[in-house]
């Protein structure tokens, strides 16, 4: 087996007793193998694993890996800052959209998806940790947005997502991860209309902590390909 083949079978197994260990079920928490940086290559060894979810963050590189990997049965998942002028090529390239934070972005992803394509699958993205820098809402602003995105005709809300500040302390990863879930409970008793069903939380250094607090989509990249600091090209 490949280091690739052999990272996906274990960040499974990592996965499936983590969500043992808290009493959850198998099934409940879905990998999504980010390949950001990496060469489609490195995708296809992965895809020979099984894996079939894949995240990417930059739309160039990912068009081109996409269009590379078209003899493939592929699911891809735009996780990274999304600026108006390349919403067209996601809403033509991508299955799912973790990182809308804006409405008017939204609102081209709809209005550009494709006919013949089955309607985009959307997350929010909250900003838990409350920093200026980062991008995602303020958790205040989620039902508005949330609310505004049901309506639109060829986007399908499904959850939330959220990147929390990096701390050394579990206990305030633990608690920014629960406040997401939070903020999903709390959108799904207060707004008709929709099941916000999913929360992508949980990266290759805390996904354990993630599942404990509900996740339901982890995106791992380091655990899967190796360190993107290393030396390697596209
Ligand atoms: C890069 C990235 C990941 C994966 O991070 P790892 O630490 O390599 O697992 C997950 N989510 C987002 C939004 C990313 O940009």
């Amino acid at each position: 087996m490949t280091t690739i083949s052999n990272n996906v079978q274990d960040t499974k197994n990592r996965i499936r007793q983590a969500v043992r260990a808290c009493g959850r079920h198998d099934g409940e928490v879905r990998l999504l193998a980010v390949s950001k940086t990496w060469p489609a290559d490195a995708v296809r060894e992965a895809w020979r694993a099984g894996q079939r979810a894949f995240g990417e963050n930059y739309v160039q590189e990912a068009v081109t890996k996409i269009t590379a990997l078209n003899d493939l049965d592929l699911e891809w998942h735009f996780i990274g800052p999304l600026q108006s002028n390349k919403t067209r090529e996601v809403a033509e390239h991508f299955a799912w959209v973790h990182s809308i934070d804006r409405l008017r972005i939204a609102e081209r992803l709809s209005a550009q998806r494709p006919a013949d394509l089955p309607d985009l699958q959307i997350c929010l993205q909250i900003n838990v940790s409350g920093e200026d820098t980062k991008s995602g809402i303020p958790p205040d602003e989620a039902a508005a947005l949330a609310q505004a995105v049901m309506k639109l005709p060829r986007l399908h809300l499904r959850g939330l997502m959220c990147i929390p500040e990096p701390s050394d302390d579990p206990d305030v990863l633990r608690t920014r991860f629960r406040q997401l879930r939070e903020l999903r409970d709390q959108l799904n008793a207060n707004i008709s209309g929709g099941r916000l069903d999913v929360l992508s939380m949980g990266m290759s250094d805390d996904f354990e902590l993630a599942i404990r607090e509900g996740s339901t989509l982890v995106r791992m990249g380091t655990a899967i390909f190796g360190s993107r600091t290393s030396t390697h090209t596209l």
